[in-house]
């Protein structure tokens, strides 16, 4: 069994995302998508309301589980027998806190290997802080997120 972690803030889950999730998951038996509580970030959403949210855009797709960690992301890897993690790379600006990230994992657990997978052209300037900068200024993000994530974005911005 070849199980993969694509963690996040996924504040909220995009379809840039889902890109990566869908992609990654026809390449390992199980994924698991490990939403990170990331005070730090200051998120719009609770972690509950993110899981929420990836587990109704994901329904689909049989071999993707969510879950959540206050641990080290290796640790977490390790104790779900996880062989890797996959991380998106959109720009090359991702690319220096990226790759500090690996080499870190690296250190730490050198059996789990991290891949970057590009998502397709047209959600490679996508990012979930642009997404809800727009849609309190109420314009149109219908082709960037699910339909789900879409209503929860216009409830909890402008009601
Ligand atoms: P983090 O705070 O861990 O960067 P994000 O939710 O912003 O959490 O992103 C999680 C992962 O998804 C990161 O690897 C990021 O590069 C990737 N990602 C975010 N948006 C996109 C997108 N539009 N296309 C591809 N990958 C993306």
């Amino acid at each position: 069994m070849r199980k993969i972690i694509y963690p996040g803030t996924f504040d909220p889950i995009t379809n840039g995302h889902l890109d990566i999730a869908e992609r990654a998951s026809k390449l390992f038996d199980e994924l698991i998508i490990v939403v990170a509580s990331n005070p730090d970030k200051d998120p719009l959403f609770s972690v509950d309301e993110r899981m929420d949210m990836i587990k109704k855009s994901t329904h689909q797709l049989k071999n993707i589980q969510v879950e959540t960690t206050e641990r080290l992301l290796v640790d977490f890897a390790k104790d779900n027998s996880a062989m890797a993690i996959v991380r998106g790379l959109r720009h090359v600006s991702d690319f220096e806190y990226e790759f500090q990230m690996a080499m870190m994992n690296y250190h730490m657990a050198p059996e789990i290997t991290t891949i970057f997978m590009m998502p397709d052209e047209k959600y490679i300037h996508l990012n979930s802080s642009i997404l809800k900068n727009i849609v309190k200024l109420n314009g149109d993000i219908s082709e960037y997120v699910p339909t789900y994530v879409l209503d929860q974005l216009h409830t909890k911005l402008n009601s």
